[in-house]
């Protein structure tokens, strides 16, 4: 079935949710959201300028002090509703989803929407186990304990690669803690998040809790994060921009949480099993068309199966199924847009005077020649210092190096400035520990690559960025610790007040 979701009819009220409800943007600037698999426009709104930017944070300040003010017990139980919801409107989302990014619905309706409905449950759960230390007598005279506190309004920036699973993870960790959220997405891919906002507020949660706003980064972006009322920024998107939003933040000393770019190596020794390890660097690579922060973009190979890794890998990327991305069998869609494409493409003929194209390195023709495609592509013989290694791609293109030394694969896997994600593919434990202590990276997998889970954190090291989502951690990134201490003695002059006194 081609896509039933109709974003026209559903966003006819306007793409910014506001205080509960749709509203259009006041920038007075159009934006075109295009499907990338034809180039046709099929939705057509007005962006968020500052003015809607203000009207959002003042929603959610207004609604900070009942939202955390509720009970954890209250918050989770509004949480698990979310998650029904959430469920219940499943194939809207997979089908919203895929129209807008041009995601294989199968990807849609396997990862994106079940991922982002187990997340809910677990922050569902984690809105009633805030932990503190022991409440206890440090000084003898005094109790002393700690509060896990809301912090207060938070704006949060996405990205387009994953448009929902971004909204969850910067949505519920903070709403689960009392916080109250003003989120961003891309504007290009603007329906999911606000789908995401609807069904908060079928679930019952408060008006103004949750509020997308969807604008220009220079523009509605800029705005949110120097807000004099928002308390913490938290922005996931490239190192570039994340940088830019680091020096806007620092200005105003409030929060911030930065998850950036990746390259992640994906380091294959000569004792693995060489079919789990070609297979993984397939599905790796091309998940979400390669536009994915932790998706494999470097093999290092150990000399001895290094031409037989290229040759497998190779021929499994040509029985890769490029299409229609709601045709169920579509293995890989278009990438975002053709700009992108063109970016992708731009990379690959840069770097054929100095590697050796596989497979790949072209868009498709014929059916595919409308939409923004690119065949998945493998470069190998490739220089370290080479920009196809250096730099992020962010398409469906892996390059690899072969290695002769343990000491060497590792120097190299850290050889970059980025650090979110990598994995080492052996049978041998001392091998596989050492490269999960040595490789500095937010998460290391041994013999897979890609699977993430609401329980564990995921976020980066180095250039990567800072700050954990999804997992206790990033809850506990949405709190503030206050220290609380009683005197218990009821004596008027203190022991330490000698240290002013003297012994008067
Ligand atoms: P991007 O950095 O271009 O944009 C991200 C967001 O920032 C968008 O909403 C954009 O409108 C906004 N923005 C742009 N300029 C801004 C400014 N001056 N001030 C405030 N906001 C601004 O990234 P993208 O192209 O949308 O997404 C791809 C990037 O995201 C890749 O680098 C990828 O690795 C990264 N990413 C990282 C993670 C992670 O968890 N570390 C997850 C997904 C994507």
């Amino acid at each position: 079935m081609r896509n039933r979701f109709q974003p026209r009819d559903h966003f006819a009220a306007g793409a910014q949710y506001i205080d509960g409800r749709l509203v259009p943007g006041t920038s007075g600037s159009g934006q075109d959201v295009v499907d990338p698999a034809s180039g046709r426009t099929i939705f057509t709104y007005e962006l968020a300028g500052p003015a809607d930017v203000d009207a959002a944070v003042a929603a959610a300040r207004a609604a900070f002090p009942g939202w955390s003010g509720a009970t954890p017990g209250e918050r989770s139980d509004a949480l698990h509703r979310f998650a029904a919801v959430l469920a219940e409107r499943a194939e809207d989302f997979a089908q919203a989803e895929s129209l807008q990014c041009g995601k294989p619905i199968k990807l849609s309706r396997g990862f994106d929407v079940p991922g982002t409905v187990d997340n809910t449950t677990f922050f569902a759960g984690a809105a009633r186990h805030l932990e503190g230390r022991a409440a206890a007598e440090y000084s003898g005279d005094h109790t002393s304990y700690v509060r896990r506190e809301a912090i207060g309004v938070i704006g949060s920036i996405a990205p387009w690669n994953y448009p929902l699973q971004m909204a969850a993870w910067k949505i519920l960790p903070a709403i689960a803690a009392g916080n109250t959220i003003v989120l961003k997405p891309s504007e290009l891919t603007p329906f999911t998040s606000l789908l995401f906002a609807e069904a908060a507020t079928a679930a019952g949660l408060p008006d103004g809790v949750v509020n997308i706003v969807n604008g220009a980064g220079r523009d509605a972006g800029e705005r949110l994060v120097t807000h004099p009322d928002v308390a913490m920024t938290s922005f996931t998107g490239s190192t570039a921009v994340g940088k830019r939003v680091a020096e806007l933040a620092t200005g105003g000393v409030s929060r911030l949480h930065l998850e950036l770019g990746g390259k992640a190596p994906f380091v294959v020794f000569d004792d693995a099993d060489l079919d789990a390890a070609v297979h993984g660097a397939v599905a790796a690579s091309l998940i979400n068309g390669g536009q994915d922060c932790t998706a494999a973009t470097r093999a290092y190979v150990q000399r001895p199966v290094y031409e037989r890794f290229v040759r497998d890998v190779a021929a499994l990327m040509e029985t890769v199924r490029l299409g229609d991305p709601f045709d169920p069998a579509t293995d890989l869609g278009p990438l975002i847009s053709h700009a992108h494409r063109d970016r992708v493409a731009a990379f690959v003929e840069r770097a054929r005077a100095t590697s050796r194209v596989v497979t790949g390195g072209e868009a498709p023709g014929g059916a595919l020649a409308d939409g923004a495609y690119y065949r998945p592509t493998l470069l190998a013989d490739v220089a370290q210092d080479s920009e196809v290694v250096q730099s992020e791609i962010f398409g469906p293109v892996l390059v690899v190096l072969p290695f002769d030394s343990d000491d060497e694969a590792l120097r190299l896997a850290n050889d970059t400035p980025y650090g979110l994600a990598a994995s080492a593919w052996t049978r041998d434990t001392y091998r596989a520990h050492r490269a999960t202590r040595e490789i500095k990276a937010g998460c290391v997998w041994i013999n897979d690559h890609i699977p993430i889970i609401s329980e564990m954190p995921h976020g980066g090291y180095k250039s990567s960025g800072y700050g954990k989502d999804m997992s206790v951690y990033s809850f506990e990134e949405y709190t503030q610790v206050k220290h609380v201490m009683f005197d218990n003695t009821a004596v008027a002059r203190k022991d330490w007040h000698r240290t002013v006194f003297g012994d008067r």
